[in-house]
This record gives C-alpha cells, sequence and structure tokens, in this order.
C-alpha cells in the first residue's frame, strides 16, 4: 500500500478538528489553530500513521499513548492561554502536546520519566522547527523549579494527588491541569489565586498511563 500523502494527511487533521475538538465545544481560536498546523502524524509510530487524526489515544512505546486529540484541545484551552506565557508540562510522552503548547506558549518545558521518549520527542520537535520547547528527563513529581514560576502547568500522566511541588511553582493567577485517581480519575483544575491560595476542582473524569515514582521508572 501507498503512504498517505501530505495533502491526504492535512484534509484528516482539518476533519479531526472540526469534528472531534470543535463540534464538542472547543472554541478558542488560538488552541484550534495550533492543532490545524501541528502535524499529529509525525508523532506517532510509521505503523500507525493511518490512525494518526482518530479519535482516540495511540501506543507510542514503553507501554504510554499519545492522548487523544479531543483531550490535548481540552486540556489546553482550559489552561487559558492568551500567548507568550511559560509553561510546564509533564508527561512529554510524544511530545504532541508539546507541539500544541508552543504553538501558542512563549516557552514550553517539558518533563519525562522515560528518557527514550524524551530523546526521541526532542528530535522530533527539532525537526520541526520548534525553537522555544526545553526538555528533560527526570520525575516530575518536583516539577522544574529552576524555571518556575509558570504560567500554566499540564500534567498528562495521572498521580494519587496534585504533588505539592507543582504546586508552588504555579505563578499566582495561573491555572494547572492534572489528572488524579487510579482507577477512576477525575481532571482536575487547580487555580493559584493572587492571594496564593489554591484551589481544586474536577472537571472531567480521564483515563491516564499512572504518573511513576522514581522507584518504579522502569515498567
Ligand atoms: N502528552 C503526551 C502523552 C503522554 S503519556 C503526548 O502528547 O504524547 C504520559 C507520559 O507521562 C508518558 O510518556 C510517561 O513516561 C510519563 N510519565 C509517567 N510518570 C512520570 C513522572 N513521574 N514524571 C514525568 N513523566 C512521567
Amino acid at each position: 500500500m501507498d503512504l498517505p500523502d501530505e495533502e491526504y494527511l492535512a484534509e484528516r487533521r482539518e476533519q479531526m478538528v472540526r469534528f472531534q475538538i470543535e463540534d464538542r465545544g472547543v472554541t478558542d481560536p488560538l488552541v484550534l489553530s495550533a492543532m490545524r498546523k501541528v502535524p499529529r502524524h509525525k508523532f506517532v509510530p510509521a505503523h500507525l500513521l493511518e490512525n494518526a487524526y482518530n479519535d482516540y489515544p495511540l501506543p507510542i512505546g514503553f507501554g504510554q499513548t499519545i492522548s487523544q486529540p479531543y483531550i490535548v484541545g481540552y486540556m489546553t484551552e482550559q489552561l487559558r492561554l492568551s500567548g507568550g506565557e511559560k509553561v510546564l508540562e509533564i508527561g512529554t510522552g510524544s511530545g504532541y502536546q508539546t507541539a500544541v503548547l508552543a504553538e501558542i506558549a512563549g516557552a514550553v518545558y517539558t518533563i519525562d520519566i522515560i528518557c527514550e521518549l524524551v530523546d526521541a520527542a526532542a528530535r522530533r520537535l527539532e525537526e520541526l522547527d520548534y525553537k522555544n520547547v526545553f526538555l528533560k528527563c527526570a520525575d516530575g513529581h518536583q516539577g522544574w523549579p529552576q524555571h518556575a514560576p509558570f504560567d500554566g502547568i499540564i500534567v498528562t500522566a495521572a498521580p494519587g494527588a496534585v504533588p505539592k511541588p507543582l504546586k508552588d511553582q504555579l505563578k499566582p493567577g495561573a491555572r494547572m491541569l492534572v489528572p488524579v485517581g487510579e482507577l477512576s480519575q477525575e481532571l482536575i483544575l487547580v487555580k493559584k489565586r493572587p492571594d496564593g491560595r489554591v484551589e481544586e476542582e474536577p472537571i472531567l473524569p480521564v483515563r491516564f498511563v499512572p504518573m511513576r515514582s522514581e522507584r518504579e521508572k522502569r515498567p
């Protein structure tokens, strides 16, 4: 079978944005245009290319997944970015969510505990010419204190509770999205008020891979 050409993939991407993202209520023009632009098919394993624009997560190796497109759109919109911000992402994975954020934010700091995934994502993002992305291989529970505070934090693996260092690294007035729980998970919207108080609100039932601790680094 011939490989799908770029024109066909661009058409599939447009349909993904219209029917999976816009039709389900994501309206932020920055998010929609970022998702129209980022070539999701470059973030999935070659044998899954045909499925890159479908309405579900896909395996990316090491027991991990690239999130469903709608979840990426929904979480990015919930960050309420207006452009130029400094954002922290925990769970780089394929780097797809990273690229969507990099289209909008001024700088994206992203951490994954699996170094092979960080290397592969770094290569992909470099090929696509993203110059505002900074990656590291580490346990995301600690955040990235050297670059804190952040204007937004997005976590794409599920911890048992919102990690305290991440709350500390959120700027007053900023928002964090984090899936919390084990068998049943809720996406939690964390808001740091201007006076520094932190509010947590569950906004959507979700299913993410668990966030690992340093001692269970290997599957
Ligand atoms: N945002 C990704 C999806 C990531 S899947 C994408 O768009 O492709 C979740 C990722 O979280 C996996 O890559 C996994 O290795 C990573 N992860 C799990 N526990 C972690 C931890 N403690 N610190 C950092 N990353 C972690």
